[in-house]
């Protein structure tokens, strides 16, 4: 298998930047201190978290204090949603939560979980492009609503949420509002008084920054309960010794995403709409899943009539090309994807879907060799399909 690997799967991961990885490899070895350490060596790692949250708190317009760096996307949901609906609760102001169909996992089953603590969620519905409806966010809002969390950009269809429009109407009730950012990090503004967010969450593998590490942003006043205890690390929100390499490459990665924003939307979306307009010309009986215009300038989702998407990841993959069902926490099983079916596709629609997410590396001559062999496999999926 010597063909070059073709990565179509931005969504999932992407790789760690070499400026992100050189920046942070000094705090592997030679500055290794502990930040909580009072001689220099630890100074020095404490200097180089103090530089890193400063330099995310530009990006996102925030003080600097008001950054907690966390263990990734997941915890960060985690975070802001238990955190902060245990503190409201605490504090008399009630227990119901506010969350769309279309949340990742992490959102999801944190929601969940707190149904065993005597919180009420109500999942708002989204329309069949993916759309929260801020009627439907003012009209679930009740006198005991402490929280409500909508995703900014969906990371299996790519479909952008009126953040700032929601957030306003949030504000207006009360009601803290946290907003999952995970997808949108070099693609979208992550200002934070924009957006009217009191809490947001970012990972850096999504940016081209390094795996496990990710940041919530807090607005000042909100109250939240620390869901890790121990040590008074970051402001006594995350306990445990800080991953400073990590929070290094966070924060370059985050940087340089924010930097070169305006080049990656348009050469993205320019790979994306091609690849979109080509499959629908060469491949009948195909759909976009999404919104069309109101998408991350990334992402292709298509459903494929008469075809399964695991047989044709498989087909691809033998080819050295890497895209995804769904996604890749629920790839592997047989459910149907929970946004696809959110949108209102069949199961069959909903098996029969892939995604493709182009990254910052990507060419034009990938999206050639992509259209290349996707329509002999299709047409090869479909000969064996009892359906087609
Ligand atoms: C990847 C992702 C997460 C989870 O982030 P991890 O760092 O992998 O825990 C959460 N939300 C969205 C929208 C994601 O795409």
């Amino acid at each position: 298998m010597a063909e070059r690997m073709l990565y179509l799967d931005h969504a999932a991961t992407t790789p760690v930047d070499p400026a992100v990885l050189e920046a942070m490899l000094p705090y592997f070895t030679e500055c290794f201190g502990n930040p909580s350490s009072i001689y220099r060596m630890g100074r020095a790692a404490l200097q180089a978290l103090d530089d890193a949250r400063s330099l995310t708190a530009e990006v996102l317009h925030c003080a600097a204090k008001d950054i907690v760096f966390t263990g990734g996307g997941s915890e960060s949901d985690n975070l802001a949603i238990k955190g902060a609906a245990f503190a409201a609760r605490e504090q008399g102001k009630g227990a119901h939560i506010i969350t769309s169909a279309i949340e990742h996992h992490a959102v999801l089953h944190a929601c969940d979980y707190l149904k065993a603590f005597g919180f009420e969620v109500t999942v708002l519905p989204v329309d069949g492009d993916g759309l929260v409806s801020p009627q439907d966010l003012r009209a679930a809002i009740r006198p005991d609503t402490v929280l409500a969390t909508i995703m900014y950009a969906n990371n299996e269809i790519g479909t952008v949420q009126p953040i700032a429009e929601l957030g306003a109407i949030c504000r207006e009730h009360g009601v803290l509002f946290h907003t999952d950012a995970v997808q949108a990090a070099g693609a979208l503004s992550l200002d934070v008084n924009e957006l009217n967010v009191d809490l947001l969450s970012l990972t850096a593998h999504k940016f081209y920054g390094p795996k496990g590490v990710g940041m919530l942003y807090v607005r000042r006043g909100t109250s939240l309960l620390t869901q890790i205890n121990g040590g008074g690390q970051e402001r006594r929100r995350r306990a445990g010794t800080e991953n400073v390499a990590g929070i290094v490459g966070f924060a370059a990665a985050l940087q340089r995403a924010e930097e070169r924003r305006a080049s990656y939307v348009t050469h993205c979306t320019a790979l994306r709409d091609r690849l979109i307009d080509e499959i629908l010309e060469r491949i009948p009986h195909t759909r976009v899943n999404g919104h069309l215009k109101q998408r991350l300038p990334n992402n292709a989702n298509l459903s494929f009539a008469y075809a399964e998407g695991e047989s044709l990841l498989l087909l691809l993959d033998q080819v050295g090309i890497c895209a995804s069902s769904g996604s890749a926490c629920t790839s592997g099983s047989l459910e149907p994807s929970h946004v696809l079916m959110a949108l209102g596709l069949t199961v069959d629609e909903a098996h029969g879907s892939v995604r493709f997410t182009v990254g910052k590396d990507t060419t034009a001559a990938d999206i050639d060799r992509l259209l290349e062999v996707l329509p002999p496999m299709i047409e090869r999926l479909r000969s064996i399909s009892a359906k087609a």
